[in-house]
């Protein structure tokens, strides 16, 4: 999605003015503050509003349910302060063409138009691309493509909808961030495939697009070819043992790149975890804490690892060498 820019900063400066008043009400009545939001995600298909020619599509995705299983972690794992509406609709707001999230976190639209374009290229792709080794043979076809990219672009919106709805700190570009949702999600929640997919997705777009413009360069949004490899470094640094040989030695994921990748997701699994965490539902708070203290001990070990590899690593020399193992 494209920023809101100037304006989205004075509509969150207000709802936060309001947020801090509605709080001073509660205080002020005497009653104990409600300290469980109550906010829920809800998919809707507006069966109506979808064209006839992305209704075959639209039935891929609902079948394959990937948009209900990401909000549910959600609805389990977080209490939002409001409620989420992602709308599966041809009737979108003006110059809408792509999956956005409203800048005050509240809607996804998911414009069926836009998954035909995704369905588009995810077809070129099981029909134009050699299969990674990596990527299971029996999900490597159009349909399978399409769900588990949208799986992965719609962790991307859900990025977004918790920096707006929660006000998280952002400490680099919000885009960057809703990335590093979609690869902190779906990798913890679902495995390689959504990143797999995303990944071969993307890059057949960044093919289609040929030559980078200034637009391109100058978007909020890393230039497809540059996030292609930021969603493969994630995945290989969450687990270099497994995926160094199918990503790495086979040329996918750059080694210039790969040895900084461990410490790159260990970096964006505690970060989102700590961002979290205040906003745990009481259900989830000891498994999120844990996982929490867990993220922040893996982050110190593959710091420390880096840290031990630098030299080796600037003079090109690099290669990953796996922590200690962690204590329990
Ligand atoms: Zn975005």
């Amino acid at each position: 999605m494209n920023s809101g820019g100037y304006s989205a900063v004075v509509r969150t400066a207000v709802a936060g003015t309001l947020l801090v008043l509605g709080f001073a009400v509660v205080s002020c009545s005497g009653d104990a503050p409600d300290d469980e939001a109550k906010g829920k995600v809800t998919v809707v298909y507006e069966d109506d509003a979808i064209k006839p020619k992305n209704r075959q599509v639209v039935e891929v995705i609902r079948k394959s349910r990937v948009l209900e299983q990401s909000a549910d972690w959600v609805n389990t794992s977080l209490a939002l302060p409001h409620d989420l509406t992602v709308k599966v609709t041809d009737k979108v707001p003006p110059g809408v063409e792509d999956a956005v999230t409203q800048p005050d976190g509240r809607t996804i639209y998911v414009p069926p138009e836009f998954l035909t374009q995704v369905q588009g290229i995810a077809t070129d792709v099981a029909r134009n691309v050699e299969r990674p080794a990596v990527f299971p043979q029996d999900r490597y076809n159009a349909d399978d493509l399409t769900a588990l990219s949208t799986r992965f672009i719609f962790g991307h919106e859900l990025g977004h909808a918790l920096q707006r709805q929660l006000m998280l700190a952002n400490i680099g570009m919000e885009e960057d961030a809703a990335d590093g949702f979609a690869s902190f999600s779906t990798v913890n929640q679902a495995g390689p495939a959504p990143s797999l997919a995303a990944a071969l997705v993307f890059d057949q777009l960044a093919r289609k697009q040929g030559k980078i413009t200034l637009e391109g360069l100058s978007s909020d949004h890393p230039v497809a070819q540059a996030r292609v490899f930021n969603f493969l470094c994630h995945l290989e640094g969450s687990d270099p043992e497994k995926y160094e040989g199918p990503l790495v030695a086979t040329g996918y994921l750059p080694k210039s790149r790969a040895p900084l990748c461990p410490q790159a997701w260990a970096m964006l699994d505690h970060g989102w975890w700590t961002q979290l965490r205040p906003h745990f539902t009481s259900a989830f708070k000891d498994q999120g804490d844990k996982e929490q203290q867990d993220a922040r001990a893996r982050l110190i070990a593959e710091t420390k690892a880096f840290a031990e590899q630098l030299d080796a690593y600037r003079s090109g020399q690099g290669a990953h060498t796996p922590p200690a193992p962690r204590s329990p």
